[in-house]
């Protein structure tokens, strides 16, 4: 299991906002991207999940080594991978139950049915690990949720789905200290080897609870630097200035 962005640049309408990315993320690891602000970080998600507002100008995106560039946002979630948004999108009409319930039976194969009994109880039981209130389920997808639920909705998502890559970004934002801690342990009982895993944050927070094995840092649409948790704790404190003064990058 490997997903690879090689030399990767993407423009949004004209503008280039990835500058060549190169990152490698296999199955049971856990990637950490941090940056300021609009470097780029939902960009590299968006773009893998292949969101049609992003444009491919150069490189490639493998998937165990087949380009993926070409497959719809579908076809991508159903070769396995997941993005749970920064500011996930409400879905007035198809309730948040039934979401899943397609999304999983489109991943069936020809001719099986999934068994909505089974289905049912394994929803409720993510959901009940997750604290998520009884109604949500039959509630329109995101339209009304709070913050706090849109993301742990997310997390259901991907806890249902058992996506093969993960995209988490932000996931902590709009979480309070115990949905927080609640999530990041969800998310770290779900590690395995047949997940790989990229969290986006800001704050170390979050990887407290969720322990990455590489911290990479993008500024201006580039990995600039790629270390262990440590890196962690000095971006908290001193902040990005370092990372640009370190590599002479001017603003
Ligand atoms: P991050 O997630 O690191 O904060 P983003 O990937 O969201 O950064 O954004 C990267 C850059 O792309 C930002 O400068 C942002 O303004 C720009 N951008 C995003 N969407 C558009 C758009 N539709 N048109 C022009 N620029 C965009
Ligand atoms: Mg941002
Ligand atoms: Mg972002």
């Amino acid at each position: 299991m490997l997903l690879e962005f090689i030399d990767l640049v993407v423009s949004v309408e004209g503008n280039t906002i990835l500058n060549g990315i190169n990152l490698k993320v296999s199955g049971g690891e856990t990637h950490a991207i941090m940056g300021p602000n609009g470097t780029g970080k939902s960009t590299l998600a968006s773009i893998c999940m292949g969101h049609p507002k992003y444009k491919v100008e150069s490189g490639d995106i493998l998937l165990d080594g087949q380009s993926i560039l070409d497959k719809s946002v579908d076809e991508r979630s159903r070769l396995g991978i997941f993005l749970a948004m920064q500011n996930p999108i409400e879905v007035p009409g198809v309730t948040n139950f039934d979401f899943i319930k397609s999304a999983l039976q489109t991943r069936m194969e020809k001719g099986n049915h999934l068994r909505v009994g089974k289905f049912i109880l394994e929803y409720e039981r993510v959901a009940s690990e997750l604290k998520m209130g009884k109604g949500l389920a039959h509630r329109f997808l995101n339209q009304g949720f709070s913050g706090g639920e849109k993301k742990r909705n997310e997390i259901l998502q991907m806890k249902m789905l058992k996506p093969k890559f993960a995209f988490l970004d932000e996931i902590d934002s709009g979480l309070d200290v115990d949905a927080l801690k609640l999530v990041g342990e969800q998310v770290t009982k779900q590690k395995s080897k047949d997940l790989g895993l990229v969290l986006i944050t800001h704050y170390q927070r979050l990887l407290d609870y969720i322990e990455p094995d590489f911290v990479h840092i993008m500024i201006q649409g580039q990995i600039v630097k790629t270390g262990s948790k440590e890196l962690i704790a000095k971006i908290d404190q001193d902040g990005y200035d370092w990372v640009k003064a370190e590599l002479g990058i001017v603003d």
